[in-house]
């Protein structure tokens, strides 16, 4: 409702005190249409972030937030463990460190028009994806600790993909800091099976063309032209991602107890970066992280196998892979000072400007690839970061959701979506129509001004607009 809601520049909001209400900031990055069709419920739940302890200037929103567990998806919160900074299970997101890895073809869709068929059977036959359904690799607890420990390096070291992938990979393909032994026997057990997996519902691995150039010197520099054939993997941590943030929630909803912090909302629970239930987290949410780097760097390779396979020498390379639920350990400049923070992002992608020396160097003078997944229908862009991006280096993930999946699931049915889609020319592939009907494009905000409200504000510049053409579904 934006009646609440205090314009501050075009494309940021901020949302004033009530009486007798004390926290930090809440900035709300979009624009007007964007914000007035998002739900209540962000607005309160990020108020709810804005007066955890510890909190460093603001709490904010990108321009496709929408409600979600305890902090909104698309929320943005850095904290200081000086200033009794906190870190969130719910902060994170229970997939942790779902993300995506877009990968360039030397295709174009001219070459891949008359075998799209074939080639969207290929791939869904290949790429294990639904509930339930299992990897080729059945790994044990110590092999899984290998997993955890070593990320996308392990899965090369494995055979999967290649090293010069790992360039391309946030951390180079290996986040430090993981303890395996933070992490759970049940949650190991319930990752057995599941590496090289999509998952299901909302992730995908989906065939797309560039459609438009925005930024011809960041594209290039992306290796990206019009008519190329890209191919991005949204997914992330399977089982082991969701019964780590399950137990820790438990163990943080303690933490806060003992520490004294107020939790406005039971879902928020926290634990003070420095306690000893916040310091178990972060190791095993960085295991939960490299799980979900090999998972994307193994199904990297399956995708790479198929296409050889459809269209022989056809080289994969890999453009990069972002995460968009993490807390990561970052330096950020708070009025001129340097200060070391852990930043949550839960929905939204880190964004490194120009000149950002973790940068591969291949990008470094343009900024960081920033990937917005939009729908199965519409489409999806690449952007780069934004030198003085205003939100510690985050920005959009996604389109949003605008209906909720009941919604969704009342108003579409996945037989006759499947069929209108194809009648676009676009291939969808999924064993259940239920989770198709769940994802309708319909049911996400217009990734279009997602993307213009997410460049407007100074998060990240748009660099392409990639169509879908075939989509496997989870
Ligand atoms: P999330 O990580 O929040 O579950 O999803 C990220 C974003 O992916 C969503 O906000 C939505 O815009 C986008 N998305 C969901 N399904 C699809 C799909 O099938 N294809 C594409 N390109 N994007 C999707
Ligand atoms: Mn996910
Ligand atoms: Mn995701």
């Amino acid at each position: 409702d934006l009646q609440q809601l205090h314009q501050i520049q075009p494309y940021l909001w901020t949302l004033p005190l009530k009486p007798g209400e004390s926290r930090k900031e809440v900035l709300l990055y979009g624009s007007k249409p964007l914000l007035e069709s998002m739900d209540d419920k962000v607005l309160e739940q990020i108020a709810n972030v804005a007066s955890l302890p510890g909190l460093v200037s603001a709490a904010m929103t990108m321009p496709d937030a929408h409600w979600g567990y305890g902090f909104p998806i698309g929320g943005v919160a850095a904290f200081d463990a000086e200033q009794g900074g906190v870190i969130s299970a719910g902060g994170v997101g229970f997939d942790i460190s779902c993300g995506i890895r877009c990968l360039r073809s030397k295709l174009n869709i001219q070459d891949v028009r008359p075998h799209l068929s074939t080639l969207a059977d290929r791939l869904f036959h290949t790429i294990p994806a639904g509930v339930g359904e299992e990897g080729l690799l059945k790994l044990d607890t110590k092999q899984l600790d290998q997993v955890l420990l070593g990320g996308a390096r392990w899965a090369v070291q494995q055979g999967y993909g290649r090293e010069a992938d790992l360039e391309f990979i946030e951390e180079r393909g290996c986040m430090a800091g993981a303890v395996p032994a933070n992490v759970s026997e049940l949650a190991k057990k319930r990752q057995r099976g599941e590496m090289g997996t999509l998952g299901s519902g909302n992730h995908y691995l989906e065939v797309q063309v560039v459609d438009r150039i925005f930024d011809t010197t960041a594209a290039q520099a992306f290796g990206l032209q019009e008519n190329q054939i890209i191919i991005s993997i949204h997914c992330g941590s399977r089982g082991l991602g969701h019964q780590i943030g399950t137990e820790y929630l438990v163990s943080m909803a303690k933490a806060a107890g003992r520490c004294g912090i107020h939790l406005p909302d039971r879902e928020l629970a926290c634990a003070p970066i420095k306690s000893p239930e916040g310091q178990q987290y972060i190791g095993a949410m960085n295991a939960g992280i490299n799980c979900a780097l090999a998972n994307r760097q193994i199904l990297t390779h399956l995708t790479h196998e198929t296409f050889m396979e459809v269209f022989p020498n056809s080289e994969l390379e890999t453009l990069f892979d972002v995460s968009h639920n993490t807390c990561k350990i970052e330096k950020h400049k708070i009025g001129g000072k340097s200060r070391v923070l852990h930043v949550h992002r839960k929905g939204a992608t880190r964004a490194f400007g120009p000149g950002h020396d973790t940068l591969p160097e291949r990008y470094r003078a343009v900024g960081q690839p920033v990937i917005i997944g939009g729908s199965m229908g519409t489409g999806s862009y690449v952007l780069a970061g934004s030198s003085d991006n205003p939100a510690f280096a985050s920005a959009s993930h996604g389109a949003g959701r605008a209906l909720s999946r009941h919604q969704a699931l009342a108003r579409w049915h996945g037989k006759q979506l499947i069929g209108e889609l194809a009648q676009q020319g676009i291939l969808i592939r999924s064993r259940s129509m239920r989770g198709v009907a769940e994802e309708a494009p319909g049911a996400y905000k217009d990734v279009d001004l997602v993307a213009e409200a997410t460049e407007q504000a100074g998060l990240a510049r748009r660099v392409a607009f990639l169509r879908p053409l075939a989509c496997v579904k989870g």
